[in-house]
């Protein structure tokens, strides 16, 4: 059923009808009016009523069933290695089990469990571009994760960003985690590294492990990485007054983690909503980690958002899909002509209590995953790993 060319890239015409609702992955209308979705070669062609679309010819037909159909989701905070393995738990096949929770888009924070990191500059540099270079081809289950993002150590120069940046690396692991903990040396670094197309994440909070540190509201600030990697701590938190003042006095995308505070994540999401720039909210899970490797670690942090902070929950899959694209200038996360034909076919579970998949995530229920779509291929149906839903989309036609 798959369409993929010789070469790897995805090819024909994938056709998904009969959506019940359509979430966006857009803060300003989370919700649209069509019934069913064309992508071409792995891109999003038309959306739309069914009836207005051209939806003959299509190589492969799935039938949503009248379930929701959202963009996949985005997780903008793991740390991969090599390979489907990590060593944080010993475990194989991580990442292939995050497509049963819907992500499609991983961004690494940084290949630092990789075990005897190189901490010289040249070793460093040499780690970035192998980490690009192998997840650049290398995707389990079709999931696209952007890796290749180095720490900062000592003595790094501008012209090491600019070798870098000329040789693919697009993104800083979290500053912080390497030798670089001061935020006039960050500031400068991250500085040079934005100079080349290179977007930063800074570690905010405690210790994630021993050998790290605590990284404060001031260092943050000062340093002006692109993302407050986990604002709500890694897994320490910020006193809450600390990350008022990361909200407030800078413009940079709000990281929730997964493996982090709750209550800090419920604060800093209000903090946001509170100024008026939901648009900043980004979501990650920061696994593997200490506390294991979640594959429904964003499906869970979009319930307890939404539940707990009481958020319609159509806004809070915005947090982990649209506002991620853009904060991270991802082709994906939105559904809309142009982007990744990327979605993820979702039902409200077996047995919850809401009456609608959108209901029973306000209620703090995970919903049952039916299908998982990347490129305008179908790379998963019922999910392995949530709790089944209701009813199932199904490919009609290939
Ligand atoms: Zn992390």
């Amino acid at each position: 059923m798959a369409q993929l060319a010789a070469d790897g890239r995805p090819k024909g015409k994938l056709v998904i009808r009969n959506i019940g609702t359509l979430l966006s992955g857009a803060l300003e209308q989370p919700l649209l009016d069509a019934d069913a979705i064309v992508a071409i070669d792995g891109k999003i062609h038309e959306l739309g009523a069914a009836r207005d679309l051209d939806l003959g010819d299509a190589d492969v037909v799935v039938d949503a069933k009248g379930t929701t159909v959202a963009p996949g989701l985005i997780d903008s905070h793991v740390h991969p290695v090599f390979g489907d393995w990590t060593p944080r738990q010993s475990q194989l096949g991580w990442i292939e089990s995050f497509l049963h929770g819907g992500v499609t888009t991983m961004v690494s924070a940084g290949e630092v469990h990789l075990p005897g990191r190189p901490r010289d500059v040249i070793g460093v540099k040499a780690l970035a571009i192998t980490a690009q270079r192998a997840f650049s081809s290398f995707r389990p289950g079709g999931v696209k994760l952007h890796a290749g993002a180095p720490v900062l150590e000592q003595g790094m120069v501008e012209d090491d960003f600019k070798d870098m940046a000329e040789a693919g690396v697009r993104l800083l692991g979290e500053v912080g985690l390497g030798g670089v903990k001061r935020g006039d040396e960050a500031k400068q670094m991250v500085a040079w590294a934005r100079k080349y197309g290179i977007q930063s994440t800074i570690h905010t909070g405690g210790p994630s492990i021993p050998g790290s540190g605590l990284i404060d509201a001031d260092v943050v600030l000062e340093a002006d990485a692109d993302v407050i990697g986990h604002i709500n701590g890694g897994h320490t938190a910020l006193p809450v007054q600390q990350i008022r003042c990361l909200c407030e006095q800078c413009t940079r995308a709000i990281e929730i983690v997964h493996n982090g505070n709750a209550l800090a994540a419920l604060y800093a999401m209000r903090t946001a909503i509170e100024l008026e720039q939901p648009e900043r909210i980004i979501l990650g899970t920061d696994s593997p980690a200490g506390s294991g490797v979640q594959p429904l670690g964003i499906l869970r942090t979009i319930a307890m958002l939404s539940s707990l902070g009481e958020v319609d929950a159509a806004t809070a899959f915005c947090f982990a899909t649209g506002n991620t694209a853009r904060m991270r200038a991802l082709d994906c996360g939105l559904i809309e002509p142009g982007r990744a034909a990327d979605f993820v076919i979702m039902d409200r579970a077996q047995h919850t209590a809401g009456r609608t998949l959108l209901e029973s995530v306000r209620m703090g229920d995970l919903p049952g995953v039916s299908m998982v779509i990347i490129d305008g291929v179908v790379r998963c149906g019922r999910s392995r790993n949530t709790p089944p839903a209701t009813k199932l989309a199904e490919v009609v036609a290939a």
